[in-house]
């Protein structure tokens, strides 16, 4: 074995590492070091993952070691090594999303003693006492990395670290200071003369773009100044931060009895290595609180946390109120970041100056070091799974990473994943019970309106009487109401009267939606776009219906029916607008709007006092998909959305509408009784065999050719029965239930057992990709949390 030989992750879609020599006289890199290595033509950075663990014949040699040391903390690669081992995804794919943003080269800081002797023995500060050193050097000598340490060090104001000049990168900031020297300097000019009056009237200091904002020709009359020692210019690290969230730093509550009961064990967990607690508290319980006080305890214990939402601009004042009350600690990891900001946020994280990172999926990987706390608020909303390669799901990666780091999960939610609460029952994860919610009111009154009734009345399929005269009431007395239907756009199809026909997706198989009021027809699935048929594309004929409904529609109907009404909508296709979700909540929140009509987008966290009706269209529509969670999903859905009514001191009403007001999914959604759903939903997950009563992986494969597509599914579905030794089930190949996407024939074979065994089983079948079988496209999803 050749010790100079290193095995390098690449960021390709490629299942294996790949072994280089890193060429003498340069040092060798350690495990999580970028490296620039010849791949094909091209140069590529790939990370090193450890020693050479195979003898290739022929070798090429690293071009150039990029780091020191490594950028991630040492967890994240082991998080991201167990990720690529778990979900069967290619390890550079995995390492990637542990590393900086794009665009950073090494890092060269430089540590220094900061005032007196050092007080005590620390390895660190010993090292410094000789002088600075590079962080690089005090690596070497201490033999792991002294990051997180320096970055404690510096919080205790014991160390410097001067780096923000080395990084390229961060944008400096020039910031202009008036010096004793300037009362002897007479100004030469009216030039010189404003830029001295400009800096004493800003107290002696500025950044200079300020100065000279509204007159850049007075630089030269800056310089001349600085030339002359009147003036010095000193460097400043330019944070690029995205718009501060923050509200006015809020109150901080007294927890309640059952807040209190809940916060005693995760409080006693913390610092005390790895802990997982399901939180399982009801809409409006005061999870948030529960939350933030373990936050403050953990940083109070000079560690760091991490809490992940499903979406960031979804939860805009769970995000405010955070900023709030922890205030410049926190980083906002969101999606809408420019490159630069998401850049000096990662290093914020990374050098501890943010000890408390917020984010939706990705956050997982913030670079926070001395981890004591992950919360995943929402735990059971299907946002934390990834689909596309990596398919990791937030949550679980979260878990693990608690596990690697020794800190406590607190898994929260008023609907817990059937997986978590599984868990809980079983006694893997402590369980934690938030039964009431805080304040005078109980939980809303639920109503189901069966619309086969109201249909045979003859009426309007969207709004029956007493959903329509509930909203009217509302109105009348100036409160507010939410108006769900799971399904956005203006009629779900269009049919051709004569011959049946509807109108489908050139790419998919799937029906195109009518949008915009019907004028314009849209896939769902590619994206494809066109204006709405006017004819039939099968038998020319002209009589074409549109059918079915989405939000388009609803508001719409609501308009008619209530015309004085103030309403809005809010879904998919007004998120694509950049700032649009956050308008149309804030305007709802100030009471700018009496109606807001919307996908799932309105179900989730939001509190807004004022509401106090939810009607939910049609309580049915994720029941009929053909996928194992659909009554999982169902009964979620209703009971968050139900939990936004009556959240403050007016009582709440929810009324359903719905075909099947005896599914088990309705009725206790309606009762509010989770543990009942729980119950019957676990016997069809037995008898089934799903999650979490046995594991799942899902293999999809696409082809443009759907002979070639079938025969290879053919091939790995037969190696893999081979294989199952009762370990597991082998389902298919057959079609997918979108049997043609994006112009591709896509085929299942789905495994239902034990996880690891259906993990080396896919591995051995797909391992000869260049060989016998020339495979289409493969997604493996491990774990999914659909099959559809
Ligand atoms: P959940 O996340 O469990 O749905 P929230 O955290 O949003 O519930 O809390 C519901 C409401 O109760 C919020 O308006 C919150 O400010 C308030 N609240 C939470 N804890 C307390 C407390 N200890 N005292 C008073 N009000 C509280
Ligand atoms: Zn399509």
């Amino acid at each position: 074995m050749d010790p100079r030989a290193v095995e390098v992750a690449l960021p390709l879609p490629l299942q294996s590492t790949f072994t280089y020599r890193v060429p003498g006289g340069a040092s060798l890199p350690g495990r999580g070091v970028r490296v620039l290595v010849p791949f094909g033509p091209r140069r590529v950075i790939g990370l090193v993952t450890g020693p050479a663990t195979t003898v290739p014949e022929t070798m090429k040699d690293v071009v150039e070691v990029l780091d020191e040391v490594p950028l991630a903390p040492p967890p994240l690669l082991d998080l991201a090594a167990w990720m690529s081992e778990h979900y069967l995804a290619a390890p550079g794919e995995c390492y990637r999303l542990v590393l900086p943003p794009a665009g950073v080269r090494a890092s060269r800081a430089v540590v220094r003693l900061r005032g007196g002797e050092p007080s005590d023995a620390d390895p660190v500060l010993e090292a410094l006492q000789a002088g600075p050193l590079p962080l690089s050097t005090l690596a070497k000598r201490m033999g792991r990395d002294p990051t997180a340490r320096i970055a404690r060090l510096r919080r205790e104001g014991r160390v410097e670290v001067d780096q923000d000049l080395a990084r390229p990168g961060f944008r400096q900031l020039r910031i202009a200071v008036l010096t004793p020297a300037a009362a002897d300097v007479k100004p030469r000019g009216r030039a010189q003369a404003e830029v001295l009056g400009r800096l004493t009237a800003a107290a002696g200091r500025a950044a200079v773009p300020e100065l000279l904002r509204d007159r850049p020709s007075l630089r030269g009359a800056l310089d001349r100044l600085v030339e002359q020692g009147a003036i010095r210019i000193e460097e400043e690290r330019a944070l690029r931060e995205p718009e501060m969230l923050a509200g006015p730093a809020k109150l901080r509550p007294e927890p309640t009895p059952d807040q209190e009961s809940v916060l005693a064990p995760i409080l006693a967990a913390l610092g005390a290595g790895f802990a997982p607690f399901l939180l399982h508290g009801v809409t409006g319980s005061g999870k948030t609180e529960v939350y933030f006080r373990a936050i403050e305890r953990t940083l109070e214990q000079g560690r760091s946390a991490l809490l992940l939402v499903p979406e960031i601009a979804l939860t805009p004042l769970l995000v405010r109120a955070a900023v709030g009350r922890l205030g410049r600690v926190v980083s906002v990891l969101h999606s809408e970041l420019s490159a630069g900001e998401r850049h000096d946020q990662w290093w914020r994280l990374r050098e501890g100056e943010a000890r408390v990172a917020i984010g939706a999926r990705s956050a997982v990987f913030a670079p926070l070091t001395e981890l004591g706390l992950v919360i995943v608020d929402e735990e059971h909303e299907g946002a934390y799974k990834q689909d596309e390669s990596p398919r990791y799901h937030g949550r679980d990666v979260a878990v693990m990473r608690a596990r690697l780091e020794g800190a406590v999960a607190v898994l929260g939610s008023a609907t817990p994943s059937l997986e978590s609460n599984h868990n809980a029952v079983s006694g893997k994860y402590h369980r934690l019970v938030l039964p009431r919610r805080i304040g005078s009111q109980g939980m809303a009154r639920v109503d189901v309106v069966d619309r086969r009734q109201a249909l045979k009345a003859g009426g309007d399929p969207i709004l029956t009487p007493p959903l329509r005269e509930a909203l009217a009431e509302r109105l009348a007395r100036k409160e507010q109401a939410l108006l769900l239907l799971n399904r956005r756009g203006y009629a779900t199809s269009l049919l051709c009267r004569e011959c049946g026909m509807q109108a489908m997706c050139p790419n998919c198989s799937v029906a195109l939606t009518l949008h915009k009021g019907g004028r314009v027809a849209l896939c769902h699935y590619c994206a494809y776009e066109t204006s709405a048929p006017r004819a039939c594309g099968s038998c020319k004929g002209e009589y074409l219906r549109l059918t079915g409904y989405g939000t388009e529609k609803v508001l719409e109907a609501v308009r008619v029916a209530l015309p004085t009404a103030r309403v809005e909508r809010l879904d998919r296709d007004l998120a694509a607008r950049r700032g649009a979700v956050a308008r149309v909540l804030a305007s709802f929140e100030a009471g700018e709007t009496d109606i807001l009509v919307g996908t799932q987008m309105i179900a989730k966290g939001h509190d807004f006092p004022r509401v106090t009706l939810v009607g939910v269209v049609d309580a049915d529509v994720g029941l009929g998909l053909p996928d194992f969670r659909a009554a999982e999903r169902t009964f979620q859905l209703l009971t968050q959305v139900a939990g936004r009514a009556g959240r403050a001191d007016l009582p709440g009403e929810v009324i359903l509408q719905s075909h099947l007001p005896d599914h088990y999914a309705l009725q206790y959604a309606c009762a509010q009784d989770y543990d009942a759903f729980y119950g019957r939903e676990m016997e069809f997950r037995r008898t089934m065999a799903y999650p979490p009563a046995a594991a799942l992986v899902n293999i999809v494969l696409r082809a443009k050719d759907s002979t070639e597509g079938a025969e290879a599914a053919d091939v790995l579905a037969t190696r893999l029965r081979a294989q199952a030794r009762g370990n597991f089930r082998v389902l298919g190949p057959a079609f997918a239930p979108l049997a043609r996407l994006r112009q591709e024939h896509r085929f299942q074979v789905l495994l239902k057992g034990r996880r690891k065994a259906m993990r080396d089983a896919v591995r051995e079948a797909l391992v000869d990709r260049y060989g016998d079988v020339r495979w289409p496209g493969v997604a493996v999803d491990v774990d999914p949390v659909t099959i559809m």
